[in-house]
């Protein structure tokens, strides 16, 4: 078959670790046989953002507003030990904080199904997308650890000087104090991303905080959202035969556990940060979870939801096998390439990203699969392939699928 072409340039972020290993096989074994790939590469790896004061992460997100659609595979958060062993002469920001603050977009984090592995919830036959606010609250807190007795005060100046003032509580011994904030600006957006991405999707929209304790603060999340609904989506969610629905967060936890699955669930920054943890823990692995931030601009950057598999990049330098699943990292780079397909109107790129996730999803249904995912398989006798023989393996269902045809 001829290579695909392509018309934009999808902008590639690589990564750190033994993603930064997969990422060149996936492209080599699954991407450039079959596509003339055009991608405009930016190295995120921690040796080059120290080298460039982090310059380069800025550009690529820069580049991503400027092209709309990027992948990204995991980086490197550094840490005090990360100074020391890449000798680094700051410790620079969490990658994904910068983009997402230049992009200003919601994350959605979908589980990967594939018959052989069950769900712990055994009724979530379908996927369960966590929404998370990618702005403020908690990750851009100022704190106190108050030293002892005290007035603690919350106080608003406004621009002409008007004080608003609010009692946090008065002290009788030492404690601590934390202020955060949103704006409504964000908290639009992420109403929009949320309603146009279920729109895009075809699913129903669930929305929760705790807004009976936090009469102002998550209360204007809530008619934020049901204002944007009524005003801009309803007449659309409406015509599609879906749903938007508000809860409380205590409600909605226990519905999701009783549900089947196949709805959107929006948090905020923080519940979506530990609720997406629980599901993708609950539907079986982190490594078999898909991640898109997508911006109130219609921009869209595709990750997998895991981290840089530290532990068996060490396994790797030390010339040992590794059975690492590159299952989420290959639907970042369909999920990029179906987006582009769509945007640029190339219906043989878009083809692609279904084959080939459908390729991904056959192996390991036909029984070949990493090692994390044979202690959760239900199948009985799994052949278990290191990390770049798995990548062969979906590389030979690919072209099955392409003969069929
Ligand atoms: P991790 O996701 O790399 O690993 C967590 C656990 O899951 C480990 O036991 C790992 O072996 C297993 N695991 C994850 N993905 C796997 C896969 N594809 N195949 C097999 N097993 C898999 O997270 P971590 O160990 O907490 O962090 C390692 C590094 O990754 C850190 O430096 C952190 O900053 C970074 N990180 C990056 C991102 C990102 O770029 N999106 C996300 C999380 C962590």
């Amino acid at each position: 078959m001829d290579r695909i072409k392509m018309t934009t340039p999808l902008v590639e972020m690589d990564g750190d670790e033994m993603t930064r290993i997969l990422w060149q096989m996936i492209k080599e074994e699954l991407l450039y046989p079959y596509i003339d790939l055009k991608t405009e590469y930016y190295d995120l790896g921690l040796e080059n953002r120290n080298a460039t004061n982090d310059q380069v992460t800025v550009d690529s997100a820069n580049a991503t507003l400027k092209y709309g659609v990027a992948v990204k595979c995991a980086t490197i958060t550094p840490n005090g030990a990360r100074m020391k062993e890449y000798q680094l002469k700051e410790m620079w920001k969490s990658p994904n904080g910068t983009i997402r603050a230049i992009l200003d977009g919601t994350v959605f984090r979908s589980p990967i199904l594939v018959r052989g592995i069950v769900p712990y919830v055994s009724n979530w036959t379908k996927p369960i997308t966590i929404a998370r606010h990618a702005y403020g609250d908690v990750y851009k807190n100022a704190e106190i650890k108050v030293p002892g007795a005290g007035r603690a005060e919350l106080v608003f100046t406004a621009e002409d000087g008007t004080e608003t003032r609010e009692l946090i509580h008065e002290f009788r011994g030492p404690g601590i104090l934390q202020g955060i904030h949103n704006t409504e600006k964000s908290v639009g957006s992420f109403a929009r991303a949320c309603f146009s991405y279920a729109v895009d999707t075809r699913q129903d929209l669930w929305f929760s905080t705790k807004d009976t304790i936090s009469k102002k603060y998550d209360h204007t999340f809530k008619d934020i959202f049901q204002e944007i609904y009524d005003t801009e989506y309803k007449a659309k969610f409406e015509d599609l035969g879906i749903e938007y629905f508000y809860t409380l967060i205590d409600d909605a936890v226990a519905r999701v556990i009783r549900s089947e699955g196949g709805f959107i669930w929006a948090c905020k920054n923080y519940d979506g940060d530990v609720m997406s943890d629980m599901v993708a823990t609950a539907y079986g692995d982190l490594s078999m979870m898909t991640s898109v931030l997508v911006s109130p601009d219609g921009v869209y950057e595709y990750e997998a939801a895991h981290g840089t598999v530290q532990r068996h990049y060490y396994k790797h330098l030390k010339g040992e096998e590794t059975s690492t699943n590159s299952i989420a990292t290959i639907f970042a780079w369909t999920g990029a390439l179906r987006k582009r397909g769509e945007l640029d109107g190339i219906r043989e790129l878009t083809a692609f990203a279904d084959k080939l996730e459908q390729a991904c999803i056959r192996t390991v249904e036909d029984g070949k699969m990493t090692r994390s995912l044979s202690l959760i398989s239900t199948c009985e006798n799994p052949v278990i392939l290191n990390s770049l023989d798995f990548i062969r393996a979906i590389r030979a269902t690919l072209d099955n699928l392409y003969l069929l045809k």
